[in-house]
């Protein structure tokens, strides 16, 4: 059986095609998919009764399901989903201000990168998602949350796994989103977060799909960079900051940098003063992130007046720069969180009840 969110508009109307239906049934049923969210064949009422039972011989619509959810007091709930091959993932609505929507989607299940900060990290990688296993997370939170078809929402590929390293499925579920037939959100409206995989960066930019990009920085120098996120010794900060000087960028838009602050490690005004340098030339912002530490971290919060007098900084040199709201604090919001905790309550089921608390990390 075929995965039914990993297709195209298109291709799904040479599929009908060839299996002797008309192209344009591949519309309705996009609609009434994405537009009036009806996963069952049967429901579609205005497709022939030939055209459903080779829908139900041919594909799924139920590649992966919301397993387990966690609602944030302010409005942000987390989301895990379980695959048909037993494993989970996990996605994010967040309630932003002026009651803008945005989605945290993940791309792998687990992640190779090892970042030292992540705990998606802390448990290996596992395969990546199908570009079906991606959509559905917008799709069903859509439907979850009883979000209209036509209210814009913001994709971000911030949560589990590196983006870039699923190139292929990402690109192809970026396409099937901004489908105007479908979801309809505008890759303008989804933004790639990625630790800097150099070569990538050229290829999606190559792909001109008019994404924005995120890159996750962290470190003005690549010894502590290297630290925090091994990958650097293959790409190093110059390599990434070469590749995003050509990316191509909508002209009111910049490439935002995520910064995550640690205490007493890259938080002081002279780390400040070499990210005004190295972004120097570029169409760039900083969204400053709090570090929460967890369990076991060696890493420590900053304090809100360190946080601040950076960013102070930054927009008196005329880097724009804002601080990440902090959302879902109380559900185990950052990336990773939710899927231990299932993985971990799971193991101590299996062992006695024995409880086991994990805190949570970035
Ligand atoms: S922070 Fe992102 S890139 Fe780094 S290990 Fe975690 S999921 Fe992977």
């Amino acid at each position: 059986m075929q995965d039914i969110f990993s297709l195209s508009l298109n291709a799904l109307g040479i599929m009908l095609e060839d299996a002797g239906f008309q192209k344009f049934r591949a519309k309705q049923i996009y609609h009434w998919l994405y537009v009036r969210y009806v996963e069952d064949f049967e429901a579609m009422d205005n497709l022939p009764k030939d055209l459903k039972t080779y829908l139900n011989q041919t594909f799924t619509s139920t590649s992966a399901q919301i397993c387990k959810e966690e609602k944030s007091c302010d409005g942000s709930v987390k989301y895990l989903f379980q695959t048909q091959d037993n494993l989970s993932y996990e996605a994010v609505f967040l309630k932003m201000k002026d009651d803008k929507f945005t989605l945290c989607l993940s791309s792998q299940v687990g992640c190779k990168v090892g970042c030292s900060f992540c705990l998606t990290a802390k448990g290996g990688f596992m395969r990546n998602l199908s570009a079906g296993e991606i959509v559905y997370q917008v799709l069903a939170i859509k439907k979850q949350q009883g979000i209209p078809h036509n209210k814009a929402i913001n994709i971000v590929y911030m949560g589990m796994g590196e983006p870039l390293d699923n190139l292929e499925n990402v690109t192809k579920a970026i396409k099937i989103l901004a489908e105007l037939d479908g979801l309809s959100i505008s890759t303008r409206r989804q933004t790639i977060s990625t630790s800097g995989i150099a070569p990538k960066i050229k290829k999606l930019g190559a792909l001109n799909l008019g994404v924005q990009l995120a890159i996750s920085l962290h470190a003005v120098d690549d010894k502590l960079r290297t630290e925090l996120m091994p990958i650097n010794k293959a790409y190093n900060i110059q390599a990434i900051i070469d590749e995003v000087v050509q990316f191509p960028i909508d002209n009111r838009k910049r490439v935002m940098f995520e910064y995550l602050m640690i205490d007493g490690l890259n938080d002081g005004l002279d780390s400040a003063k070499k990210l005004v340098v190295l972004l120097n030339k570029l169409k760039a912002k900083v969204n400053l992130i709090y570090f929460n530490p967890h369990e076991g971290s060696i890493y420590k919060r900053p304090s809100a007046e360190k946080m601040e007098a950076f960013r102070e900084f930054l927009l008196k040199k005329g880097l724009l720069c804002t601080i990440r709201e902090s959302k879902g604090l109380d559900i185990s919001a950052a990336c990773g969180q939710l899927r231990e905790r299932a993985i971990t309550q799971d193991e101590d089921t299996q062992h006695d009840n024995k409880q086991k608390e994990i805190q949570w990390a970035y």
